[in-house]
Order: structure tokens, then sequence, then C-alpha cells
């Protein structure tokens, strides 16, 4: 496993506070081994070695989290969702009653956006998967997935055929050709269900799904997030206070690939199975993180209004950028605006 143990007194996505009330260092354990993504994990204390096994621990309960939602690879005695994908049209699994309940919040997302967030498109998403990855490995030969296959995949995303046993604590895809795909909820569902077993205080932040269990350890005071301008990573569009719950991202401008000068990206409007334009990225702030998740995709892939009645309905707030740069606010995100750029 590799991981690199980090001691910084202000972390890279993190910024540190107003730091004249600080009263003890922030502490930040760095993982790479978790959702295919890079974790932080943050807290402010006198206690470094207290604060080292503390993460620890975190990390390993993501780390069952990844084992159970992992689409690409088998574990020794585990079903996880590769089991499922790989039984599709054979037989149901028998799996995790996490995995039951992490897919029926799924399926209640995908019904509240009106199937803008669907993690039954696995047969989709696998076209773009394998299409970056092979970008990735030769850049000069990259292409686009085969617009013939997209059409035909985009018939094997319905949840009709996704049967959820609770009472038998099975999973069958009763379609064949039907493949489920998590990212786009998976790492906020697996942090919310994490983070509410954890004291106040501590700061995770899963691949741009930050989540804060309480304000600074010692401090009344916030954390403080910054929001990634697409067009220069290495800055913040602004910086937004966090005493608790979750601040989301989804971008555009991470995970790509390019033909033709043209970039695409890994969030896909199910309606055109191809790369959604609307938006370069959105951010989402809710006291659920799994929810934070799910808003973040399914925001990125329509326009404004609707994005406005989702928030209306689960109480969220969200920060839009467009690709002029532009960034609109919900009401409440005004609130928690701690700088502007
Ligand atoms: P990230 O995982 O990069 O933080 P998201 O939460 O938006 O960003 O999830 C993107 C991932 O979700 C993609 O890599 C893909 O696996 C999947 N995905 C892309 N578009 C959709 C969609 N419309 N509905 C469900 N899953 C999607
Ligand atoms: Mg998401």
């Amino acid at each position: 496993m590799r991981r690199w143990i980090l001691w910084l007194l202000v972390a890279a996505l993190v910024l540190a506070g107003c730091s004249t009330v600080q009263r003890a260092k922030v502490h930040q354990m760095t993982y790479l081994d978790l959702f295919d993504t890079v974790t932080y994990i943050s807290r402010y204390t006198d206690d470094p070695e207290g604060f080292q096994k503390e993460a620890d621990e975190i990390h390993e309960s993501l780390m069952e989290y990844h084992r159970l939602f992992d689409i690409y690879h088998d574990y020794d005695g585990l079903n996880n969702l590769k089991t499922i994908n790989d039984h599709a049209g054979i037989a149901p699994v028998k799996v995790d009653p996490r995995i039951l309940s992490m897919l029926a919040d799924c399926r209640g997302y995908y019904e509240a956006t009106d199937g803008a967030v669907n993690v039954a498109m696995g047969s989709v998403l696998k076209l773009w998967h394998d299409a970056r990855s092979d970008a990735v490995s030769n850049p000069s030969g990259a292409k686009l997935p085969d617009r013939a296959a997209l059409e035909a995949a985009k018939e094997h995303c319905s949840w009709d055929t996704v049967i959820l046993d609770e009472a038998a604590g099975t999973v069958y895809l009763s379609d064949p050709q039907q493949r489920l795909d998590v990212g786009a909820i998976a790492k906020g569902w697996a942090l919310q269900r994490v983070a509410e077993e954890l004291p106040a205080g501590i700061l995770i932040n899963l691949g741009g799904n930050v989540c804060a269990t309480g304000p600074k350890k010692g401090e009344n005071t916030p954390w403080i997030i910054g929001v990634h301008d697409p067009k220069d990573q290495s800055s913040y569009l602004c910086t937004l206070n966090l005493m608790t719950g979750s601040a989301v991202t989804s971008g555009d401008y991470q995970r790509f690939f390019t033909v033709n000068g043209q970039n695409y990206h890994h969030i896909i409007d199910p309606q055109t199975g191809m790369p959604s334009a609307y938006w370069r990225s959105v951010t989402i702030l809710s006291d659920d993180s799994g929810l934070a998740d799910a808003l973040s995709t399914a925001l990125f892939v329509m326009d404004r209004d609707r994005g406005q009645t989702l928030l209306n309905r689960y109480g969220a707030e969200a920060m839009w950028v467009d690709d002029q740069g532009n960034c609109f606010y919900s009401d409440g995100l005004t609130a928690y605006l701690q700088q502007e750029k």
C-alpha cells in the first residue's frame, strides 16, 4: 500500500482559517488508495500520534466501503459491485446490507432527478471510461466511443431490471448487458456513513468530497474550503466557511481526454450519452455527503432552474461555474462565502 504521511501546517486543499486564533496545529494525513483518488484527513490537535491512529482507523473504515463499491476488482470472500455486474442476467448476488442501502438511495436519487444521476448506466459509462483510459495510455490514438455502441448501451440503463431484494439480501441485474457504476454517489455516501461515527473537529477530503464533523477543535471557527477555478486549478474562485456538513464538487477539468483539440470529460448526460456541456463545475453544500455527491453530478447535467428546484426540495445549496468563469450562487450559499476572487 502506498501511503504518504504528511505533517502540514497548511493543507493543500484546506486553507488555514484565521491564523491569529489558532491554538493548536492542523495535522493532515494523505492516502492514495481509496476510490481511485486522493484522500486528506485533517484535524487541529496537539496530539499528532493520537491523530495518526485516528486517521488510520478512518482510512480503514473508508477502505471497507471502497471494496464493497469497487466495480473493477475482486476481493477474496467478498461480494461487491463487480460481483453483481459479473452476475448480470445469471443470478442474484447476496451482498452486505450497506450495498443494498446505498443502491436504494441511488434509485431514490434517480427518481428525484428524473434520471439525471443514474448509477444503472454503467454500460454507457464503461464506454467512456475505456475511451479515456485508452487515450491516457496512447494520447495520439485517442478516439471517442463508437456512436452505435453508445446508442446500444443506452438501452440497458433502466432501473426496472435492477432487482433489490431486501428480504433475501440480494441484488440482481436481470438484463445481462446492464452494469452498475456508482462513481457519482459512492464516495459521498461512504463518507457520510463514516463521518456519522466520528467525533467533532475532523475534516475529510475524499477526492473533492469534503466533509467536516464540526468546527476546528478548540476553536469555534469554521474550516475554510477552496473552490477551484476550472481554468486554473492552482487558484480558487472563492472560499467557503464550513462548520459541519459537506461541500462536494463535480467538475470537468480533472478527468478528461482530448480528441481533435476538444476535451471530453467524465460526467455524462444520460439523455445524450455524451459529456454534459452546461457547466465547468458545480459545488453542493449539504448536511448529507451522499446527497451532496448525487446532486453535484445531477446539477452538472441540467440547467440552473431545474437544479434550483432540486436544491429547494432537499434544502441544499449550490455554486455553479460556467465556461466563461461566471459564478452563480443559490440564495442560501452566499451565507457560506468567506471570500470571492
Ligand atoms: P467525481 O467522482 O469525479 O468527483 P462525480 O461525483 O460527478 O465526480 O462522479 C462522476 C462519475 O460518476 C464518473 O466517473 C462516472 O463513473 C459516473 N457518472 C458520470 N455521469 C453520470 C451520471 N449522469 N449519472 C450517474 N453516474 C455518472
Ligand atoms: Mg457526484
